[in-house]
């Protein structure tokens, strides 16, 4: 007997899943396994809210591959050694993946291709996260791009992405029960405290959820609307699909058929899948730059003097810094393991320019809070608005906390939702509590450094600071990031 091992990484669905597809046709076993690793991801292993995601998706996948009469082995440890050990078990001849772009993935799964292939097992990627892979967008000096509009004019210009496959409906299963660990062992909710109580109102992990969030965006008119409403955080302008496409239960390649069969191009659309394109260009980054989690994209970054000020940190974290649309954000965060993308943008800036706090404190932060935790995404969003990145937001582009929550949050809607202490006060005071009168503040049960904190800095103050801090670094040298062109795909 020869079985295939299919390895479900960040592709915990059925539907377009290349690399189960591929599997169901060698008409032989079939043998669908997750791997917990806490070890190879390094200090990218998984946030605390990714857990109690992954711990919904995955029995979410198990159920489903259940009603295909296979059972999902789940097993905990370094990648190689467990696929070693099942290989045996199952007496494998085939291990089929879907590739992750990590630079710790890559590296992984290098060596396990080349350790397989020489014990001669046929071992197969596939793509089944991204509509494009970063190795064939390049310029015309076979660089990647980076600047977005280039990048996505590149994408659209070429063939369009492959069309999803199908899900297959017949496996044949593995005659004799496999060892799989209990879910639970895992320990992947939280306990004392439970902290994400709120999480299963908001959302519903695993394929179904996904295929269901996509079809009330698209049919509940969301869409149509997306390039208006998508800035303003007090009401649902966008798709929250987000963690679903993170853990790879829907794929894009789904959503862009989808989009495109049911609807005609409207400016709503335009612009939505302007934003899938963000993420490939995100991951193209990633791939091509892989130190990017970790190191500024632009050198003189380096010489940037960041301030160390726990205190701020903790206030930024908590949502008590006195400036109303920060602490709304960093509070449905904390609240809901997501937070609605304006506001990232608003936050993200208070803490790397007001607050002078290096980006990857925002990063690390961001990483262990959000269910859509994504290291392409994350890493690229938060050195764009640190002014660090490419194509990033120029540094002197200080958002004004108030002026922003202003422009769109005007009435004060998702202020007063997430910072109740202040729901009393009319909207001309929301965003600049400090502001108001005495007698309104008194009205509205507000007393600023007691039932809601002042701010912790003067925002004017605090721009003047950080433009000069810039000045600093400006026309600074380092060595230079280089591309590494010669990767092969993993
Ligand atoms: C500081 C900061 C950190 C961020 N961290 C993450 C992260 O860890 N994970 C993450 O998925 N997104 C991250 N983003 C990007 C963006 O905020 C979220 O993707 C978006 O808010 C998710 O909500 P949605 O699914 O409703 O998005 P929609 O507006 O409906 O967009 C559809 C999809 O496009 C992708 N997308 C949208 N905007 C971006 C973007 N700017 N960059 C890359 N992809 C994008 C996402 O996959 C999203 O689900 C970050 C943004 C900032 C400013």
């Amino acid at each position: 007997m020869t079985t295939t091992i299919i390895w479900f990484r960040q592709d915990l669905r059925l539907s377009d899943h290349p690399a189960l597809q591929a599997a169901s046709e060698r008409n032989l076993p079939v043998v669908p396994v997750y791997i917990f690793d806490e070890v190879t991801p390094g200090q990218w292993k998984m946030g605390g809210a990714q857990r109690w995601w992954l711990r919904h998706s995955l029995t979410s996948l198990a159920a489903s591959l259940k009603k295909r009469n296979l059972n999902l082995i789940l097993r905990r440890g370094p990648a190689l050694s467990i696929l070693k050990q099942l290989m045996v078990e199952t007496q494998g001849s085939a291990l089929y993946w879907n590739r992750c772009y990590e630079p710790y993935a890559i590296r992984r799964d290098q060596e396990i291709k080349k350790y397989f292939t020489q014990q001669g097992i046929e071992v197969e990627s596939f793509n089944g996260s991204l509509l494009f892979e970063p190795w064939k967008i390049a310029n015309q000096k076979k660089e990647p791009y980076k600047v977005f509009t280039q990048f996505w004019k590149a994408c659209l210009k070429g063939t369009n992405p492959d069309r999803p496959c199908e899900k297959p409906t017949t496996f044949v299963s593995f005659p004799t029960p496999l060892y799989s660990d209990v879910l639970d062992d895992w320990r992947l909710l939280p306990e004392s405290p439970d902290w994400a109580k709120a999480f299963a109102q908001e959302w519903q992990p695993g394929e179904e959820g996904a295929v269901k969030r996509l079809q009330d965006f698209i049919k509940g008119g969301t869409l149509q609307r997306y390039h208006n409403d998508r800035d303003r955080p007090g009401c649902a302008g966008s798709s929250k699909l987000s963690p679903h496409l993170h853990f790879g239960e829907i794929s894009p390649r789904q959503i862009w058929y989808a989009i495109h069969e049911t609807t005609e191009n409207t400016p709503g659309v335009e612009t939505f899948l302007s934003e899938i394109g963000w993420r490939e260009f995100s991951y193209s980054l990633l791939y091509h730059f892989p130190t990017f989690p970790e190191a500024p994209f632009r050198p003189e970054f380096n010489h940037f003097a960041w301030h160390k000020n726990p205190q701020l940190l903790r206030a930024w974290q908590r949502g008590m810094t006195g400036y109303p649309i920060v602490d709304a954000g960093m509070r449905q965060l904390w609240t809901t393991g997501w937070m609605h993308n304006r506001v990232r943008m608003i936050t993200a800036s208070f803490l790397t320019k007001d607050l002078l706090i290096d980006w990857r404190e925002g990063e690390k932060w961001f990483w262990d809070t959000l269910v859509d935790a994504d290291l392409a995404n994350n890493s690229v969003s938060w050195q764009w608005t640190a002014g660090s990145g490419v194509d990033a937001s120029p540094y002197f582009r200080i958002f004004n906390p108030v002026l922003q929550g202003e422009k769109f949050d005007p009435q004060g809607e998702y202020v007063r939702r997430w910072v109740p202490e202040l729901k009393g006060l009319p909207a001309q005071f929301i965003h600049q509590p400090w502001t108001a009168p005495e007698g309104i503040l008194q009205a509205a049960g507000v007393t600023l450094g007691k039932t809601y904190p002042s701010p912790v800095v003067d925002h004017r103050l605090a721009r003047d600071i950080a433009l000069k801090a810039y000045e600093g670094i400006k026309g600074k040298t380092d060595c230079s990031l280089s591309s590494s062109e010669t990767k092969k795909s993993n």
